[in-house]
């Protein structure tokens, strides 16, 4: 089965890496863990947001947009990828980010500061809440505007994320991996991962760690993947059913709640860094390895597993305030 042919904008460096972390896996004692790295797609430091926005973006164009808007967290590693696109592509880009201005630009901040993005606080709303109104504004301007979907989690995102998945068939078969982890917030990796299973007819579980209880959809996070990935599949043109047996979301991990970096994410940081010499970030990665390592002491799998944690970026993040506790 394959998706019929979509278009695409280049905006970053593929196939991105894949590695075996042997370090780690020898210092747990577990199952061997590679990683596809993802953090190296090379758009302005990488990201899993890359792969979605090269879809999401050759739409926009495709409609002739000249400004394109999306939203997120201060330290939105989506926004981030967003401003430097919108810097190639030499579209105005606005970023309506939660919470307040800070006194200082750190981070993702400082970044898209640098890709002259508008930055618009939006307090409480940190899902794009207002972008309709803002949207409203600049097209009474004349500005021809894009709405990029929160994260990237559109049908086209997801797809991307499907596409991801064959990219690594080209590397190692993936049902050479008995599980494939990653850090599931927005919902188009997880839902595009599930799609590029079941095209390549894989049997990899494919396991998301949840890093944000709240969601922008109505429904469930559950629900919202599993609805996300039958309309990418449709998309490309492919009939296919998703049920709750197709999608495993892991709740254990939500800690003190989204961008709350607690010991979990400090220690995953510092044994990767120390490891493997590879960097991870305090909001995503560093919260789904920890989850990962908590599953491997706990033996949640068996020696002749073998694992393939998706590394989805976000390292910027780690100079923000986030770090300035003790790690
Ligand atoms: C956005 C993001 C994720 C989550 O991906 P979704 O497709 O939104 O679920 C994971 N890791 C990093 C670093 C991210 O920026």
């Amino acid at each position: 089965m394959k998706l019929q042919n979509i278009a695409k904008t280049s905006l970053g460096y593929f196939p991105t890496p894949l590695i075996e972390l042997k370090n780690l896996s020898r210092l747990l004692q577990g199952p061997r863990i590679w990683m596809k790295r993802d953090d190296l797609t090379g758009l302005a430091l990488g990201g899993n947001k890359t792969r979605k926005l090269e879809y999401i973006l050759a739409e926009a164009l495709a409609l002739n947009a000249d400004t394109i808007i999306t939203a997120g967290a201060a330290q939105s590693n989506h926004c981030r990828q967003t401003a430097a696109a919108a810097a190639i592509l030499q579209l105005e880009c606005h970023l309506v980010l939660g919470g307040e201005a800070p006194p200082a630009l750190t981070g993702n901040l400082l970044l898209n500061k640098l890709f002259k993005s508008h930055i618009h606080w939006a307090g409480e709303n940190r899902k794009g809440e207002d972008i309709p109104e803002l949207a409203a504004q600049l097209e009474r301007q004349g500005k021809k505007v894009y709405v990029v979907p929160y994260g990237g989690s559109s049908p086209l995102g997801a797809i991307a994320y499907a596409q991801a998945l064959t990219e690594l068939q080209t590397q190692l078969t993936v049902d050479s991996f008995s599980h494939i982890i990653f850090a599931s917030s927005s919902g188009a990796t997880q839902a595009g991962l599930m799609l590029g299973k079941k095209l390549l007819q894989a049997k990899s579980e494919i396991h998301g760690i949840q890093i944000d209880k709240t969601t922008t959809a109505k429904s469930t996070l559950s629900d919202f993947i599993i609805d996300l990935a039958r309309k990418a599949a449709a998309r490309g043109g492919l009939e296919l059913g998703f049920s709750h047996e197709d999608l495993h979301l892991n709740p254990n991990y939500l800690g003190d709640g989204y961008g709350i970096m607690g010991n979990l994410e400090k220690k995953a940081i510092n044994l990767v860094a120390q490891t493997e010499g590879i960097l991870l970030d305090p909001v995503y990665t560093g919260r789904a390895m920890g989850g990962l390592i908590d599953m491997v002491r706990r033996q949640r799998f068996e020696a002749k597993d073998s694992i393939l944690f998706w590394h989805t970026g976000g390292t910027p993040a780690l100079f923000s305030e986030a770090l300035t506790m003790d790690i």
